[in-house]
């Protein structure tokens, strides 16, 4: 049994659950997570059925992209993973998603402002939009290692899709079903054409250093992922 099972196995298990609850569709998107302890991760093969996928599908490769293991073709959006694992250390996994909600924002070019006190706990400060480039691109990879360097753990990428990270990977499966659950409520409330309320600013402040507390941890090493 290969050295990587138990992180294979989790990029499998988190797949198939977003995909069951519609965040993943058919083989958009991609997800990783760090093999700690290693310049390397686990991530979902390119163009590949999610509901079929079983851990030896799963590639992995080295920071460098060298592949470590794995016969398919990785996610094309690998070095995009290797460049955010690089740029944060307290990242162990990445989801890349299309969902429609969040992505119905990166269309009309709408960041989320501190709407709801979880979302800032878990997400950050606001959702921000990162500026369109071509997937699979030096310029896209690029664009989103500058901007995540401000500590959020979910962004919008302009007419395209969204990522999140945790420190695991269930907290960024979670991360995604509430950046998907914020964006429907922030697309309602837009509806309306009423003023929008956020949280007030202390309490904005005050949850984002409690996410900056867990994110110091994670990259201490003191947050234990589910792979160890
Ligand atoms: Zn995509």
């Amino acid at each position: 049994m290969s050295q990587h099972q138990t992180f294979k196995e989790q990029v499998v298990v988190t797949a198939q659950r977003l995909t069951e609850k519609g965040y993943l569709m058919a083989t958009g998107g991609n997800l990783s997570v760090r093999i700690v302890g290693q310049a390397a991760f686990a991530i979902t093969p390119s163009n590949f059925d999610y509901r079929k996928m079983q851990p030896d599908d799963v590639c992995v490769l080295a920071f460098d992209l060298n592949v470590l293991e794995g016969r398919l073709k990785p996610s094309v959006e690998s070095s995009l993973h290797a460049g955010i694992y690089r740029a944060r250390p307290d990242v162990n996994a990445v989801v890349h998603t299309h969902q429609v909600y969040a992505s119905a924002l990166a269309l009309i070019n709408a960041p989320i402002p501190a709407l709801f006190d979880e979302q800032v706990r878990f997400l950050g400060r606001a959702v921000e939009i990162i500026p369109y480039a071509p997937s699979g691109t030096g310029f896209l990879k690029n664009a989103i290692v500058k901007h995540i360097k401000n500590h959020h753990n979910a962004y919008i990428l302009q007419n395209h899709g969204v990522l999140c990270f945790g420190h695991d990977v269930e907290r960024a499966a979670h991360n995604v079903e509430i950046l998907e659950k914020c964006a429907l409520a922030y697309l309602l409330a837009l509806c309306t054409e009423r003023t929008v309320s956020k949280i007030p600013l202390p309490v904005r402040e005050i949850a984002f250093a409690k996410l900056r507390k867990d994110q110091k941890k994670a990259e201490r090493g003191e947050i234990s992922t589910s792979g160890e």
